[in-house]
């Protein structure tokens, strides 16, 4: 029997390997939806503003709106000639009056600057009476320039960027109340292993519930794709190779989970093989080494991309945040790479690194410093849930308390 093993891959190289792969795949179809609809999507056009925001100069202060020229000294005394709350719009301001106004109110033409409410004094007097101002104004004051946020026709969002509540905010507020945005990415999931069983279920003796189907489907919502669920997979060839080309009909992107070492009951490989084409990765990577990459034929010719993570549950975690996130960004057309790292301090102790570059559930204390969850192993999801981030951690490289690790938050990782 033959025993060698290939060099493992960096992960680096695998990352960009994957981008390459995935380049042949990006996503074109757009489609025109509500503003209100388009979280998480990523735009398919820049949106350009309609309009100068704000629309015209405005007030953001309650006050007066006046000439500060008017205003020479403290306690000048004018007539207060007009009231404007906001939305309505008031009269030009004759010259030594002041205008009652109220934040978000357009200031009306011939005022200059607000005085706010506070530094303003109401006296009696025919009308809407009068103001003693015990503040010498300067011109501009408390007003928001028309088109001082946004000038009519600047693109304030751009072409490939994914939809965040913020950039929500900023489409409506230049007057977009629909988007044209990439339709979701179309990913099949299904598991793998005849040990599996459901939540609800009496376990059988030897069994286990099946966690990935649950975690994996929820990722790759969070990602924003539409997902296929095709269940649990029973361990032979045929029934992986029937449930792949079933899947390929219609996903873009399938992704399994387990059955991707080299046992006699790991049949994801050989099936891929025989439905498409596949490359066999050992990445230098821990949790998370084996890893399958190919393409599932269809009938017409064209193909789907397939992942084949590892069945660990830790490991399809971290393989699904680094891999199969990054062919997602890439048939979306969005940058590819991992996300920036925090440099922390560890307050923990990591005598014994492994030779592979490890990811490690670690979470910020009090301090802003990390701690480790004490059980590193792959097939530990309370870790997890525990953890709010990853040290990446350089290969053989020991920690001792005290020194600055790379920090990968989770909520960067999972929705990037
Ligand atoms: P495999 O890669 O199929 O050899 O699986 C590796 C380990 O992960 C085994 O202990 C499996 O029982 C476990 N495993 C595989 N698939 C799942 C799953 N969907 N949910 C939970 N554990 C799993
Ligand atoms: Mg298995």
């Amino acid at each position: 029997m033959n025993t060698a093993r290939p060099p493992l891959l960096p992960l680096d190289e695998a990352l960009a390997r994957l981008e390459a792969g995935a380049g042949a795949f990006v996503l074109t179809q757009t489609e025109r939806l509500s503003t209100f609809e388009a979280l998480g999507r990523v735009l398919a056009e820049d949106v350009r503003s309609l309009l100068d925001v704000p629309p015209e100069d405005n007030t953001s202060m309650d006050g007066y709106a006046l000439r500060a020229a008017d205003v020479p000294a403290e306690g000048t005394v004018l007539s207060v000639a007009q009231r404007i709350p906001a939305g309505q719009v008031g009269q030009p301001l004759l010259p030594g009056t002041a205008a009652r106004i109220f934040t978000g109110a357009q200031v009306p033409a011939g005022a200059d600057a607000v005085v706010m409410q506070e530094l303003c004094e109401a006296l009696p007097g025919e009308g809407l009476g009068r103001v003693k101002v015990n503040a010498v104004p300067t011109p501009g004051q408390w007003v928001r320039r028309r088109g001082e946020d946004v000038q009519a026709g600047a693109a304030v969002l751009a072409r490939g960027q994914r939809l965040t509540p913020q950039a929500l905010g900023l489409a409506a507020s230049v007057g977009a109340g629909e988007l044209t945005v990439l339709r979701r990415p179309r990913v099949a999931i299904f598991s793998t292993g005849d040990e599996l069983q459901m939540p609800g279920e009496t376990l059988r003796p030897g069994a286990i519930y099946n966690s990935n189907r649950f975690m994996l489907r929820a990722l790759a919502q969070a990602a924003g794709c539409e997902v296929h669920d095709g269940g649990i997979v029973r361990d032979t060839l045929d029934a992986t190779r029937a449930a792949l080309r079933e899947a390929a009909q219609r996903a873009d992107l399938i992704v399994t989970t387990g059955g991707v070492s080299v046992g006699e009951e790991d049949h994801l490989k050989p099936a891929a093989r025989a439905e498409g084409e596949l490359h066999d990765w050992q990445i230098a990577m821990k949790p998370g080494k084996p890893l399958a990459f190919g393409q599932i034929r269809r009938g017409d010719g064209s193909a789907a991309l397939l992942l084949g993570l590892p069945g660990n549950p830790v490991s399809a975690f971290i393989t699904w945040l680094l891999a199969v996130n990054t062919v997602l960004r890439t048939m979306q057309g969005l940058p590819g790479g991992l996300p920036a790292a925090l440099h922390l301090r560890a307050a923990f102790d990591w005598p014994r690194p492994d030779k592979r570059r490890e990811f490690l559930r670690v979470r910020l204390n009090g301090d802003g410093e990390l701690e480790r969850f004490a059980n590193q192993s792959s097939g530990v999801l309370t870790s997890t849930v525990w953890a709010d981030g990853l040290v990446d951690n350089p290969p053989a490289r020991a920690i001792t308390r005290g020194d600055v690790v790379r920090f990968l938050p989770l909520s960067a990782l999972v929705s990037r």
